[in-house]
């Protein structure tokens, strides 16, 4: 593994949260100062495709970059585009049980409007299945 790509790896684990192309760059020249902006490109796109690390695009959004592997799905705000974890615990097992692979490999999105969004605009609300899936993650 070359120094940039475990540089790269390193700065998605320790941020603990889902970060852009641009963020990450921003991020690895506070280690390497000379590190280009296409390797940094290059290196997502290769540890995507081998599934280090898993892509998540969102409607007129940046595309976002996820370091954690286990079975989940996001929450996008339709207002700020905040991104978050969606944890599905009973999904893993029903879709195992659909498909029959062990560990199915599944890419959710659920665009809603945060909390913080949402006391700006009472008027609007998100459809009550999704805070139906906040019970089910809790
Ligand atoms: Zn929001
Ligand atoms: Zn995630």
């Amino acid at each position: 593994m070359t120094r940039q790509r475990a540089l790269i790896a390193r700065i998605l684990r320790d941020a603990s949260k889902h970060l852009t192309a641009e963020e990450i760059y921003h991020l690895a020249r506070q280690s390497m100062p000379f590190i280009a902006v296409g390797t940094v490109y290059r290196n997502l796109k290769l540890m995507t495709e081998e599934g280090e690390l898993r892509r998540i695009e969102t409607a007129g959004g940046p595309v976002h970059y996820d370091a954690n592997r286990s079975p989940h799905g996001h929450l996008v705000c339709r207002v700020c585009g905040r991104l978050e974890d969606l944890a599905v615990p009973y999904l893993t097992p029903y879709l195992s049980r659909c498909t029959g692979e062990s560990v199915p490999v599944y890419d959710l999105r659920v665009d809603w409007i945060c909390p913080a969004c949402r006391s700006l605009s009472a008027g609007e609300r998100p459809p009550s299945c999704i805070n139906q899936l906040c019970t089910y993650s809790k």
